[in-house]
């Protein structure tokens, strides 16, 4: 089946790298504007600049997601330039792990206000115009490990469940407005977030997934697509994994 993407405004946090970049390239060979999003101007800047290049059309916006200062800056400099973003994709996040006993409340804190407390922000900042225009789509990139916690992640895992949470409860909220929210939880992919374990990290992580392979960006950018077209508008409030099969 062919999926109808109509032109819209799109945003992706976390759109320098790894899944966050193979969402944006997606999103602009749909045809939309992509506004792209990274902490470092020169991940977000080289991603925008690679997608004008190939004739899609793209911005960069660096800014730190985890200062709603920040984030609220951003917000009004793109609603200053465009009517509204109708696609917002939050996907920026970090690790920071460690036992339980030795998280400090910074390791805490930082992962919160990274992956969870900033999917709020972003939400809550360009969702009036997107409820104007009566059609929207919210993703959040969750994880498994929101799902079934993970030794030593104590902080990531209750921020990717929070997100769950979030996704649900917006999604009642704004399901009148023709706006759906659903959350992807990745398993393990190959990113640099996955970049810094051990191989013999990675083989027992295989070990634990029916699919025996970490997946790729590209994995999550096609779900992405779908859950971004036309043809998922009656689809909203669920996380889909695309786990390999960790979560069944
Ligand atoms: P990467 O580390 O490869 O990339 C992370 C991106 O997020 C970068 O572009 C980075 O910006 C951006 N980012 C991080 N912190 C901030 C911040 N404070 N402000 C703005 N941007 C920020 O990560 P992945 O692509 O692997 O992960 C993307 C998402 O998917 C994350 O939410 C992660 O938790 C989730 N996920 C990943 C899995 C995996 O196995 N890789 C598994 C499950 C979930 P910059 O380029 O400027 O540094």
């Amino acid at each position: 089946m062919k999926l109808t993407h109509n032109p819209h405004v799109a945003l992706v946090t976390g759109a320098g790298r790894g899944i966050g970049k193979a969402i944006a390239e997606t999103l602009a060979a749909d045809g939309h504007t992509v506004l792209c999003v990274s902490k470092n101007p020169e991940s977000c800047g080289a991603v925008a600049d690679a997608i004008n290049a190939t004739g899609g059309k793209a911005r960069a916006y660096p800014c730190d997601v985890a200062d709603p200062a920040a984030t609220a800056k951003t917000c009004e400099a793109i609603l200053s330039e465009f009517e509204a973003v109708e696609i917002l994709v939050n996907n920026a996040g970090i690790t920071r792990d460690s036992l339980l006993f030795r998280m400090s409340d910074a390791d805490w804190s930082d992962v919160l206000a990274t992956n969870l407390s900033s999917a709020f922000h972003w939400i809550r900042n360009l969702s009036r115009p997107m409820t104007r225009k009566r059609w929207g789509r919210i993703l959040n990139i969750g994880s498994v490990v929101g799902r079934a916690g993970n030794a030593g992640q104590a902080n990531y895992a209750a921020a990717k469940a929070g997100l769950h949470g979030l996704t649900m409860s917006v999604a009642r909220e704004f399901a009148s407005r023709n706006i759906t929210v659903n959350t992807i939880a990745p398993g393990f992919i190959t990113t640099d977030m996955t970049g810094k374990l051990s191989a013999e990290q990675c083989d027992a992580i295989k070990r634990n997934v029916p699919l025996s392979r970490f997946g790729t960006p590209a994995d999550i950018a096609a779900l992405a697509d779908f859950l971004t077209s036309e043809e998922a508008g009656y689809i909203t409030g669920q996380i889909f994994g695309v786990d390999g099969g960790m979560a069944m």
